[in-house]
């Protein structure tokens, strides 16, 4: 529910309505909107009656908010969530370019990219240090040796880190190092993990799981939402389809339907939502197009001898002239 308040209310009349929410055992978050203020609520197991509310001072009316959602829905929060991390604001007009390789492989790889990737116009870098592999035979990342390399990129390049943590131990290491929390696709579900990086204050980035629905991915963000963090961005990397010519199926009409759902930026990620570094281009201008807040692209100067997802990265030069693209597209299309 949604308790809006009188344009004139009084700050005692707000806290009224905030200590009933709470005597109630459930939670109140304040929503500062353009006219007033609303005041949601979270916690409760079924319908809240509107009499214990629009019979107190300063209350204009109460709204029964539809969705199984709320911290993540439109109708708690109408405005765009925005999200900064150095010079990047995440669901601002400009959209912000994350780039880098699919995992960090030495020190020398990742500070040779990062240092590529910045000239070629990218705000933030991506690397993962802890790799969530289908086989358990593959490169699993370089874990903690791998974040503090991250760490050394940003002090040289300036560029703010995203990377991915895969359980609650990588989680806090990860905290700890980078500027961005990625959890990736096969933990979207994992409720305890998201739980504790709602416990974090800083910026998180959920993956999209590879099934599934809208709905499902926004309680998942929900999880982290309503534990406080609300620093909170989005990722579309593509669902399992019947089709096997694309590694996933890129979902762009998941970024404008959310945009009417949900007030979180959303970023694409064409490098596994494609598979192959030749559609990611076309995919990454298409995700500007459409509104997305960033696109995530896998870059890689030696892609055949890349530990990880080779055949996905696209060259730093490559890189540079789709930067140049999607400022213009951002400046024609948004
Ligand atoms: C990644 O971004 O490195 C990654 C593993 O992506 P996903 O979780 O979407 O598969
Ligand atoms: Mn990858």
């Amino acid at each position: 529910m949604l308790i809006v308040m009188e344009k004139l209310h009084t700050a005692e009349n707000l806290e009224k309505v905030m200590q009933q929410v709470r005597e109630l055992g459930y939670r109140p978050h304040v929503i500062p909107g353009a006219q007033s203020v609303a005041v949601g609520i979270t916690g409760n197991l079924g319908p809240v009656p509107p009499e214990l509310f629009t019979t107190l001072t300063g209350v204009k009316e109460t709204i029964r908010v539809t969705k199984p959602y709320k911290l993540a829905g439109r109708e708690f929060r109408p405005r765009n969530t925005e999200v900064r991390v150095g010079n990047a604001v995440f669901g601002s007009e400009n959209l912000v370019v994350i780039a880098g390789p699919c995992a960090v492989e030495s020190r020398e790889q990742t500070l040779r990219i990062a240092s590529e990737v910045k000239a070629a116009g990218a705000q933030v870098l991506r690397g993962g240090a802890f790799k969530p592999r289908t086989s358990p035979y593959s490169f699993q990342g370089l874990g903690l040796e791998g974040l503090k390399i991250l760490a050394e990129a940003r002090r040289l390049t300036g560029l703010p880190v995203i990377t991915e943590a895969v359980d609650a131990e990588s989680l806090h290491l990860v905290a700890e190092y980078a500027d961005i929390v990625q959890i990736g696709a096969r933990n979207m579900q994992n409720f305890s993990l998201l739980s504790e990086a709602g416990r974090l204050r800083k910026p998180v980035m959920l993956k999209r799981g590879m099934s599934a629905t809208l709905e499902e991915w926004l309680m998942a963000a929900e999880y982290i939402l309503t534990e406080g963090n609300d620093q909170l961005i989005l990722c579309e990397r593509g669902v399992r389809s019947f089709d096997t010519a694309t590694r996933n199926m890129l979902d762009l009409g998941a970024v404008a339907v959310l945009a009417s759902l949900s007030h979180l930026p959303v970023v694409v990620d064409p490098s596994h939502g494609t598979g192959k570094r030749g559609l990611v281009a076309p995919m990454a201008k298409a995700a500007c197009a459409c509104g997305a807040a960033a696109v995530m692209v896998d870059v890689h100067d030696r892609p055949a001898e890349a530990l990880c997802d080779g055949p996905q990265a696209i060259s730093p030069a490559e890189l540079g002239s789709l930067v140049n693209s999607l400022r213009q597209i951002e400046t024609a299309a948004r």
